[in-house]
């Protein structure tokens, strides 16, 4: 019982590594949600823009927690990396509002 249970594991890994076969192997840490990902399912946050979008966001939610990271300069001075998933559900309620 226990043997099949390995085999099933490892087939699923083997799955995940197929979907994307060029992925590199470091991770980074997704701006918002903080959680740990592949390089190939982040992007950077390399425009003003999105800064000034996240920060009137942060300012309207009163997220105190992403405001302290945006006031540090943290966002584009470290080059953060961000989910597109994440970045839209924050500026999407921001539109809303
Ligand atoms: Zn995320």
């Amino acid at each position: 019982m226990l043997k099949n249970r390995n085999f099933q594991i490892q087939e699923s890994i083997d799955t995940k590594r197929l979907k994307h076969p060029n992925a590199p192997s470091e991770k980074a840490r997704g701006f918002f949600c903080n959680e740990e990902d592949a390089f190939a399912e982040l992007r950077e946050s390399s425009t003003f823009q999105i800064y000034a979008n996240v920060r009137q966001a942060a300012l309207e939610l009163q997220d105190l927690t992403l405001m302290a990271k945006l006031n540090a300069g943290y966002m584009i001075a470290q080059e953060a990396k961000y989910h597109v998933k994440c970045l839209s559900t924050l500026t999407l309620y921001n539109s809303q509002m």
